[in-house]
């Protein structure tokens, strides 16, 4: 190779960034209570992410300023109805593109429906349902999920499994949706700017 020719663009060449900045919504800012408690998940243990729906009428959501209080009403009933130690999921992402930070990043979930497949797989939930006929997952919701997946393949390399909630449980969980979605992958491509 050589150096110093017309093709040379010099070192350094800043490059735009291959993904758009998540858009987090932390947990004071939507109002988190405390948890009770933030078990961990063994890192090596990590496989990869679980995706689930919360199942609630998208069009409760269909503006962005009623998502932190649907996401409040998942933390109360994970809390004081089915007695978890917080809300289950590790992040929350909208119909709008954002992502409700849930046990965050390292915490072990408790969405899966089993043991093992809380010991194994964080669990992200997009916060609306799978109505019949309708695109529900917007593609600012599909980003939000596709960066979030490439979010944490980054922090654990060896946990690159996306699978649907289904695959562990009996549930209709995600949804048609978000199961082809899925089955489609190409993270990367879906994560970039469009
Ligand atoms: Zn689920
Ligand atoms: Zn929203």
């Amino acid at each position: 190779m050589s150096l110093g020719g017309p093709d040379d663009e010099g070192p350094d060449t800043p490059r735009a960034p291959r993904q758009p900045p998540l858009k987090y919504v932390r947990r004071p800012a939507w109002g988190a209570a405390p948890p009770r408690g933030r078990p961990r998940i063994d890192p090596e243990a990590a496989r990869g992410v679980a995706v689930h729906y919360s199942a609630m009428n998208v069009d409760e959501e269909r503006l962005h300023r009623n998502c932190a209080g649907r996401v409040r009403a998942i933390q109360r009933y994970h809390m004081e109805t089915m007695g978890w130690l917080d809300i289950a999921y590790n992040h929350v992402f909208c119909r709008h593109g954002y992502v409700f930070v849930g046990r965050g990043f390292g915490a072990r979930s408790a969405a899966n429906g089993t043991k093992d497949s809380n010991d194994h797989y964080f669990a992200v939930c997009f916060l609306g349902d799978d109505t019949k006929g309708r695109a529900d997952v917007t593609p600012e919701a599909r980003r939000a999920l596709a960066q979030l997946i490439q979010e944490y393949r980054r922090r654990y390399p060896k946990a690159r499994q996306v699978r649907p909630h289904s695959d562990f449980f009996p549930t209709a969980c995600p949804g048609e949706e978000l199961r082809a979605l899925i089955r489609r992958g190409r993270w990367s491509e879906l994560a970039r700017y469009s």
